[in-house]
């Protein structure tokens, strides 16, 4: 596949695992969630990854008309390639969670690899109120809860796409995942180049040790073959920059976003997912200078190159 060295930074701007409580900037309505993905994109991210939650109380909302109001405004208004996550929420059904990709057929859908436990409780502690009546109960449910995506979920998402040009985001949260993607490589039922994005520090999922990180990647070369993936990584919480960093040093694409951390510093919130993306590309171009090599954070019409995305608009 293509040897290109520009890096793809993803965004993830509100995800389903923080509440409005925690922080200020969490995007919830449709404009924020627009403004923060125009943003994200304005600051060098190539993928928006979106989920759509309740204006009113800032639930995870999976229907796809809570997605109406803001994805044309982001695609109108900017030209990073449009992710939709098929996870929804841990607590939602699959049929549930694939319905806007589905429905608005993206370049791009997340596709989570493998069940497992999806802790959100510890944060509980943080937190004396809450601002809305379903985020403490939210969170205490994950005490009790498996993230569900058996293989016939993951093949019910594949079959659901299929036929769409919708390429996915295969998150992987353990090494596990990572078998559970080459048993459907070697079935034909995924396509190279796989995204493969790896998620260090969920609890019930792997940690955020260096030796994680060296460990999945090395896995995935083995399993994949290197020239089969382009690898990203996204580390949750204060782990998201120190992640970032090892892997943008290893040749990795990197995500970011206040899905996966609302931080910007120690005890500093993030104000906006363009702050994390700004912070991001610092890494990047700090490992990687210019020395008239361009910008080595690939803008969207080159990464949808990397990524073979099927789209007319990507003539390359
Ligand atoms: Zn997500």
């Amino acid at each position: 596949m293509a040897t290109s060295n520009k890096v793809i930074i993803t965004c993830a701007v509100t995800g389903s695992i923080h509440t409005p409580t925690m922080s200020p900037y969490l995007p919830i309505t449709p404009q924020e969630i627009a403004e923060a993905a125009i943003g994200a994109a304005e600051a060098g991210a190539a993928i928006v990854h979106l989920h759509a939650r309740d204006p009113k109380t800032g639930k995870p909302d999976q229907r796809p008309e809570a997605f109406a109001p803001f994805l044309p405004v982001i695609k109108q208004r900017c030209n990073a390639v449009i992710n939709l996550t098929s996870g929804g929420s841990p607590t939602m059904r699959v049929e549930e969670r694939v319905k806007p990709a589905e429905v608005f057929k993206p370049e791009v859908a997340s596709l989570n690899m493998g069940s497992m436990n999806f802790a959100l409780f510890p944060m509980l502690n943080r937190y004396k109120s809450f601002k809305f009546d379903w985020e403490e109960p939210y969170l205490e449910g994950t005490r009790d809860l498996i993230f569900r995506n058996t293989f016939r979920d993951i093949e019910f998402v594949l079959k659901t796409c299929q036929n769409n040009d919708t390429r996915f985001e295969f998150e992987c949260y353990d090494i596990g995942h990572l078998y559970s993607l080459a048993h459907f490589l070697e079935r034909g039922l995924v396509k190279p180049p796989l995204f493969v994005q790896s998620v260090f520090g969920i609890l019930g999922g792997i940690g955020t040790h260096p030796e994680d990180v060296m460990h999945m990647r090395r896995t995935a070369d083995r399993l994949l073959g290197r020239e089969n993936y382009r690898w990203s990584v996204l580390g949750a919480g204060r782990s998201q920059m120190p992640i970032a960093a090892m892997a943008a040093s290893m040749g990795g694409n990197v995500r970011v976003g206040l899905e996966d951390s609302l931080w910007i510093g120690p005890g500093k919130l993030a104000e906006s997912n363009a702050q994390q993306v700004s912070k991001a590309r610092q890494i990047i171009e700090g490992r990687q200078p210019r020395r008239g090599a361009g910008n080595p954070v690939a803008e969207r019409r080159r990464q949808g190159r990397i990524l073979r995305l099927g789209r007319p608009q990507f003539p390359d």
